[in-house]
């Protein structure tokens, strides 16, 4: 497929060591990244990560202080936003008021000074695939917050752009309207097939979205991978306290003579397949919620004082202290519940514990 003046549709990214400071402050710190041409790609962290700069150095909105931007592979490092082949949908919208919906999405390509017939096709076409047919004529004051957004996200599809960049398209919505626009996002996706980059600190909406999610904290890249890759294996404590809610739970242990892992008085198993750890190695074991088994034994497992629980109806969250007392979340898939003050004994597979060091990088 190809879109205005002939370019290819989609496109790749290569960035390649980019760095960024405001005054002393440094952004971000040697990012380089492949991204492929069609990709679902979300940049994850927490607030002030440095994802939505990183998404504006692609943008152009903001200039690098070192480093280079490739878009299907031309540097466009020097390039203004509107020659990166880029379209960017805001948190925000930034819509014109005084402008109907139709006009609003057409007005790229009337600046462009498109010809006025391809241009009410485009509008059409983008209008159809967002279900705005029948709002062409109102004013952005006269719709809802979901269907402004649709507006924004019309406006960028009507340039055919090679890639869409998204920062935190959804924050301003409410909860419900953010699932059925994620849905639509991701159909959309589908249906045009573009490179998309979406930035978010919704870890659920990286997970949902994302082929790909990069994860950020204070400006450098903690990892890369699937959402299954992160899920199931975290490079280090802060991408599985990030990724899955709700989150890992992480207890510190201490390696025992037979290499099984001493919580306090109680003891979860060492992994019979690998070389034992070192007797007396510190060690912080990682275990989600669902890996927690409630068992029968009265000696196997860790100990856990039960303080609350949630019941959700087919799932239930129960919260507790265990030795030393490191907290937990266990979840259960069968709706179980427990009094608070229940001792409950907890085992899990040894397959299913993630061993990092005490620095927090993965061990196994
Ligand atoms: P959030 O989720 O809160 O939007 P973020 O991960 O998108 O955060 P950025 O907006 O990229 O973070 O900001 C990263 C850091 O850079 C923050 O500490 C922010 O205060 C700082 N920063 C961003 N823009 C500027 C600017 N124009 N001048 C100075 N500092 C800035």
């Amino acid at each position: 497929m190809t879109g205005v003046g002939g370019r290819s549709k989609t496109a790749g990214l290569k960035l390649r060591r980019l760095h960024k400071s405001f005054g002393t402050f440094e952004v971000l710190h040697d990012i380089s990244l492949d991204i492929e041409a069609g990709e679902f790609v979300v940049f994850v962290g927490p607030s002030g990560c440095g994802k939505s700069t990183l998404l504006r150095l692609i943008a152009g909105l903001e200039a690098a202080s070192a480093g280079d931007v490739f878009i299907g592979g031309t540097d466009v490092t020097e390039r203004d936003p509107s020659e990166r082949g880029i379209a960017m949908v805001f948190q925000t919208y930034a819509l014109y008021p005084h402008m109907t919906v139709g006009e609003n999405m057409g007005f790229g390509l009337k600046a462009a000074k498109r010809p006025k017939a391809e241009i009410e096709r485009k509008v059409r076409e983008a209008a159809d695939a967002l279900k705005l047919t029948d709002y062409l004529d109102r004013r952005p004051g006269q719709l809802s917050g979901g269907q402004r957004q649709r507006v924004a996200i019309g406006r960028a599809i009507v340039r055919e752009p090679d890639v869409f960049l998204f920062d935190e398209p959804l924050s301003n919505l409410d909860a419900e309207l953010r699932v059925d626009m994620r849905i639509e996002i991701a159909r959309l996706h589908r249906q045009l097939g573009n490179t998309m980059i979406y930035v978010t600190h919704d870890q659920t909406e990286a997970m949902t979205l994302a082929d790909k999610i990069i994860v950020l904290r204070s400006g450098r890249i903690e990892q890369v991978g699937s959402p299954r890759a992160l899920y199931d294996d975290p490079d280090n404590v802060f991408v599985a306290g990030f990724i899955g809610s709700p989150a890992m739970n992480i207890l510190d242990a201490v390696v025992d003579e037979k290499g099984g892992l001493r919580i306090g008085e109680d003891r979860l198993p060492a992994d019979p397949q690998l070389p034992p750890l070192a007797p007396g190695r510190r060690v912080k074991v990682g275990v989600r919620p669902e890996h927690l088994l409630v068992g029968s034994s009265q000696k196997e497992g860790i100990a856990m004082d039960v303080e609350f629980t949630e019941f959700l109806g087919g799932t239930s969250y129960l919260y507790g202290v265990v030795a030393g007392g490191q907290r937990l979340t266990v979840e259960s898939r069968r709706g179980f519940v427990a009094k608070t003050g229940t001792m409950l004994r907890l085992t899990a597979e040894a397959a299913d514990l993630r061993l990092f060091d005490e620095n927090g990088e993965r061990i196994r």
